[in-house]
C-alpha cells in the first residue's frame, strides 16, 4: 500500500474539556507549534468553544471540527446541533461515531450513517470512528466488526463523498486507558478497514482514503504506530490537550 497516496492527518479529540477562554488559549498554543506541519491538522473541540477556537485558528493550518452532529437540519431535537449549523460557523469537520457516543449515547450504527450521510449532505468533512470493544477482540471477531461498522455508516455514501470522509480506527479498550495498540494490531486492522472501503468502492478509493489509528497515542508511541505502512495519522484524546505533547505527535506524522 502505497502511503504517498493519501493524506496524513492528526486530528485532537477534546471531547467535553476546556471553556471558551481555556479553548482559546489552548489553540493559541497549538498553532505556533505545529506550523511547520507536513500533515493536516485539526482540532474537534466542544460546541460552545468553536467560535473562540475558529477565530483564534484562522489564518492558520489548524483546521477545525466537532464532536458530533445531528441528522435532521432543524427542528423539536432539544439539545442536539445539526450539521448545517455547523456548517454555519465555517466549521469544517465533525467526527461520527466515537465510541463514548455508542457506549454512553445510545449510538447505533444506522445513527452514525444518517449523521454521516447529513454531515456530507451539509458540506462537512467527516472523521469517521469504529473500533472493537476488548470482549470482541478477545473473541477474535475484531476486522470482521470492525467490517461491518464501517460498512453500515458508509451506506449510501457515493464514490465522490469519500474524498470527504476519514475512518479513524479505534479500539475502545484503548481510549483514555494507556492501554495502546501494538503497532502490528493498529496496523492489521487499518489495512482490514482499507480492504473493506477497497471492497465498496475500488481499489484506487481504498488506496486514497486517510484510515488513523486512536487509542492512547502520546508523544512517545506515536512515531511507531505512525511509521506503519496503513496508520495514515491518528485521532488524538488526551494528549491533544497537551500543546507540547500534541505537536510532538504532529511532528512524528510529518516525516
Ligand atoms: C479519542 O478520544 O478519540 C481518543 C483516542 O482518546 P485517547 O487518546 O485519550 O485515548
Amino acid at each position: 500500500m502505497n502511503k504517498a497516496l493519501r493524506k496524513v492527518v492528526i486530528a485532537g479529540n477534546w471531547k467535553m474539556n476546556k471553556n471558551p477562554d481555556e479553548a482559546k488559549k489552548l489553540v493559541e498554543d497549538i498553532k505556533p507549534l505545529v506550523a511547520n506541519a507536513n500533515c493536516d491538522v485539526i482540532v474537534c473541540v466542544p460546541y460552545v468553544d468553536l467560535t473562540n477556537v475558529l477565530a483564534a485558528a484562522a489564518g492558520s493550518n489548524v483546521k477545525v471540527g466537532a464532536e458530533n452532529c445531528h441528522w435532521e437540519v432543524s427542528g423539536a431535537y432539544t439539545g442536539e446541533i445539526s450539521a448545517q449549523m455547523l456548517k454555519s460557523m465555517n466549521v469544517e469537520y465533525v467526527i461520527i461515531g466515537h465510541s463514548e457516543r455508542r457506549q454512553y449515547f445510545g449510538e447505533t450504527d444506522v445513527t452514525v450513517n444518517l449523521r454521516v450521510k447529513a454531515a456530507l449532505a451539509a458540506g462537512l468533512k467527516v472523521i469517521l470512528c469504529v473500533g472493537e470493544r476488548l470482549e470482541q477482540r478477545e473473541q477474535g471477531v475484531t476486522c470482521e466488526l470492525v467490517a461491518m461498522q464501517t460498512k453500515i455508516a458508509l451506506g449510501g455514501i457515493s464514490d465522490e463523498d469519500m474524498k470527504n470522509i476519514i475512518i479513524a480506527y479505534e479500539p475502545v479498550w484503548a481510549i483514555g486507558t494507556g492501554k495502546t495498540a501494538t503497532s502490528e494490531q493498529a496496523n492489521e486492522v487499518n489495512l482490514a478497514i482499507r480492504e473493506t472501503v477497497a471492497q465498496l468502492y475500488g481499489k484506487a478509493v481504498g488506496d486514497a482514503t486517510t484510515v488513523q489509528y486512536g487509542g492512547s497515542m502520546n508523544a512517545a508511541n506515536a512515531a511507531e504506530l505512525l511509521a506503519q505502512p496503513d496508520v495514515d495519522g491518528g485521532l488524538i484524546g488526551g494528549a491533544s490537550l497537551k500543546p507540547a505533547d500534541f505537536a510532538t505527535i504532529v511532528s512524528a506524522a510529518s516525516k
